[in-house]
């Protein structure tokens, strides 16, 4: 099922995400959700506040971005993004470096929006898998970028948290656009 994506305004885009403790069928129902929802509308990940529940549950999958680079490792050991995609984020935990990066980024609540935010070039995470066990790799690149966006989903907060004053209030008029539900015209 595809679901109507929660737009910036909405309150539950800033609630913390509740741990998941199992994997029951009504959580498995929600991943597919979330995948179909993500796919549908062409986005390289999803929160599941974003579809109005407040829970430890994302979904990433790069699959489809070719002209931005993606990395992941485990062990140490580099491997092949596209062999783990879609990655599931089940109550997950990230370690990110003090080396950071801007890239353009955009996010399904905010259509229209896109901007440069600073990420940790390589990120440490941890994660459940739905038969109950700890997945843990590292991700760079748009894969880590992707991964730091959907984390800060699980705790309310938001990429626009990202700028400093000066870049808030050039977005202003289009928060604005975005809160009384119109589009935002692009140039
Ligand atoms: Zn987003």
């Amino acid at each position: 099922m595809v679901y109507p994506i929660v737009r910036y305004g909405d309150p539950v885009l800033r609630q913390k995400g509740k741990i998941i403790p199992v994997v029951t069928q009504e959580i498995r129902k929600l991943v597919e959700d979330l995948l179909e929802t993500m796919n549908h509308a062409e986005g390289v990940g999803l929160a599941a506040q974003q579809v109005g529940k407040a829970l430890q549950l994302a979904v990433v999958d790069v699959t489809l971005v070719t002209n931005r680079e993606s990395r992941m490792w485990i062990k140490d050991q580099s491997v092949d993004p596209l062999e783990y995609m879609p990655l599931i984020l089940l109550n997950p935990t990230i370690e990110l470096t003090k080396k950071k990066v801007f890239g353009n980024e955009g996010c399904l609540s905010f259509p229209g929006l896109g901007f440069d935010v600073p990420r940790s070039t390589r990120i440490k995470v941890k994660t459940q898998t739905m038969d109950g066990k700890v997945f843990e790799f590292e991700a760079g690149g748009l894969l880590g970028r992707a991964i730091q966006h959907e984390f800060d989903h699980l705790q309310g907060k938001l990429f626009i948290d990202h700028l400093d004053s000066e870049g808030k209030r050039e977005i202003k008029e289009d928060l604005n656009l975005l809160l009384q539900g119109k589009e935002i015209p692009q140039s």
